[in-house]
């Protein structure tokens, strides 16, 4: 495990973290509700790639900046830039709480440092699929992870026709690519990973739970989180909440669905992967 270190002081602003793979669901801003929506990460989790995610409860020894509480209601946005600093006085990190996003502190690049021993990476063989399972937010995850996974995948065909085949990759995927037919010659969507050999243009892989790193493959392939991944390739799998059905609000929920469906381009994907996929909505 790590702990992230103020690199001006060397002060600890962090408790000791893990890595994983960095969510999808990281610039969805999900309906302003009366439920704030819960931190981006795990407790006890950091993720990275230039800067780093914490969960806001897994910081130490930060301040509130004054005059950068810049929000939309209910917390914080960030949106002047860090609104955090170091005890020494250093702006390290920005905070975002506000209700309708995934709370998170963001460490600015530079601004800290790693320190420790990382965990050794689990060989593929040895992930354990399971283990995000259950929680009431993995719907909402999930169908932000396969709405980017439709927004990667047209921009990796460049706007051509998207064939789907039969099965789980039809229930979350068919009627998106169907909607948005269009002239060229039809690309075909398959499933690549451990266990499952896939031969399609381009084929949906798992990103490895840890790092992130993408299940290797030849051709074109778009990497989804592990937790999509697994509901595409293994079908009968059925979630059910941690509480295991014991508490009334839940009840409602189980079984979970087994994957989402009618799923739609994820608009936080969209703007970040090509200028011509906006073009194309209007
Ligand atoms: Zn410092």
């Amino acid at each position: 495990m790590v702990v992230f270190e103020c690199a001006g002081c060397g002060a600890a602003l962090t408790v000791a973290l893990t890595q994983v793979d960095r969510p999808d669901h990281e610039h969805d801003e999900w309906a302003n509700s009366t439920d704030f929506t819960p931190p981006l990460l795990p407790d006890g989790t950091y993720a990275a790639q230039g800067d780093f995610l914490v969960a806001p409860g897994d910081t130490r020894g930060l301040t509130w900046i004054p005059g950068r509480y810049d929000g939309d209601c209910c917390g914080v946005t960030g949106h002047s830039g860090p609104n955090l600093a170091c005890a020494c006085g250093r702006p390290v990190a920005t905070r975002v709480d506000d209700c309708s996003r995934w709370q998170v502190v963001r460490f600015a690049p530079g601004a800290v440092r790693a320190v420790g021993e990382p965990d050794p990476v689990r060989p593929w063989e040895s992930v354990d699929w399971d283990e995000s399972a259950g929680d009431d937010w993995w719907v909402r995850r999930l169908e932000i992870a396969a709405g980017v996974a439709v927004a990667r995948v047209l921009h990796a065909v460049e706007g051509a026709p998207v064939t789907v085949p039969d099965g789980p990759l039809a229930e979350v995927f068919r009627r998106s690519f169907d909607a948005r037919r269009s002239p060229g010659e039809p690309r075909t969507l398959g499933l690549a990973g451990p266990g499952v050999v896939g031969e399609a243009d381009v084929l949906l892989v798992p990103r490895h739970p840890q790092t992130g790193e993408a299940w290797p493959v030849a051709g074109t392939s778009v990497p989804i989180p592990a937790e999509l991944w697994v509901l595409l390739a293994r079908p009968a799998r059925v979630i059910v909440p941690k509480t295991g059905g014991r508490w009334a609000a839940h009840l409602r929920d189980v079984p979970e669905p087994p994957r989402p469906a009618d799923v739609e381009p994820a608009s936080c994907a969209i703007r970040r992967e090509s200028a011509w996929m906006s073009r194309s909505r209007s």
